[in-house]
């Protein structure tokens, strides 16, 4: 299993960070973590644990709740992170209407600066979107740009634009959630060579956890749903997924 995106910088994880991680990449059978930065102290943390974990990786850049305190030196300290080995691509990066409504136009130009280095770098990137598709396919249509929405919550007709145009769509413990609508359907529909796997640890626990410290262990629940869903075992998604993860983010 790969985890596609997770926080273990976050404060959830600091009584027991290097003893679960340790657990996870050895015994638990995860294969690799990406960590997600969503400003200049977080993605120096990720940098800090894919430094110290052989298959722990970052991704480094403003989250759209971060946007507006984004200076131009701290965007320059980002471009030079993407320098580092273990650096694999831009994110968490997008649009969030639904925690901050007062900063959209800063988050839209903070999200196009991040995509437009990407393409610069030919790096992938790691979409976050919340109550934004309308503006956020606006902005990411402009850029031939590869990357994944993570933890994606909208429509088919939505998936479905972003899948013609090369985007990966990343699953997370919601495909499990009694009520999730979306994920489910997507999971049924999304071509094997574009779904990815992801916790965002400490969030999304999947069902029966929901609720409870989430973790790169508990995607065993997201992959068995998917499995079901698609009519296919486990191995079956494992082995594409990582495949998938491999392909994007070049490790
Ligand atoms: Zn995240």
């Amino acid at each position: 299993m790969i985890d596609i995106h997770a926080h273990y910088d976050d404060d959830a994880f600091d009584d027991d960070r290097d003893k679960l991680l340790q657990s996870l990449l050895g015994e638990k059978g995860v294969n690799k973590i990406i960590n997600a930065g969503c400003n200049i102290e977080t993605s120096e943390a990720s940098i800090r644990l894919a430094e110290k974990y052989e298959n722990v990786y970052a991704v480094v850049g403003f989250h759209p709740n971060d946007a507006h305190k984004m200076t131009d030196d701290d965007f320059e300290y980002i471009k030079k992170m993407l320098d580092h080995p273990k650096v694999l691509g831009i994110g968490e990066i997008g649009l969030d209407y639904h925690w901050d409504t007062s900063h959209k136009e800063i988050q839209k130009e903070v999200f196009r600066k991040h995509l437009e280095l990407a393409v610069e770098r030919d790096l992938p990137v790691v979409i976050h979107e919340r109550d934004s598709i309308a503006d956020c396919l606006e902005i990411v249509l402009d850029y031939n740009v590869k990357g994944v929405f993570h933890a994606f919550s909208g429509s088919k007709e939505t998936a479905k634009i972003l899948l013609d145009r090369g985007w990966y769509i990343s699953f997370p413990g919601t495909v499990t959630f009694k009520n999730a609508k979306h994920p489910p359907e997507n999971a049924a529909f999304v071509p094997e060579d574009r779904i990815l796997t992801e916790t965002d640890s400490p969030y999304l626990t999947a069902h029966p956890f929901r609720g409870k410290r989430n973790d790169s262990g508990y995607m065993t629940y997201t992959l068995e749903k998917i499995a079901e869903i698609r009519g296919t075992d486990f191995e079956h998604i494992e082995r594409i997924t990582e495949a998938n993860a491999k392909r994007l983010f070049g490790f």
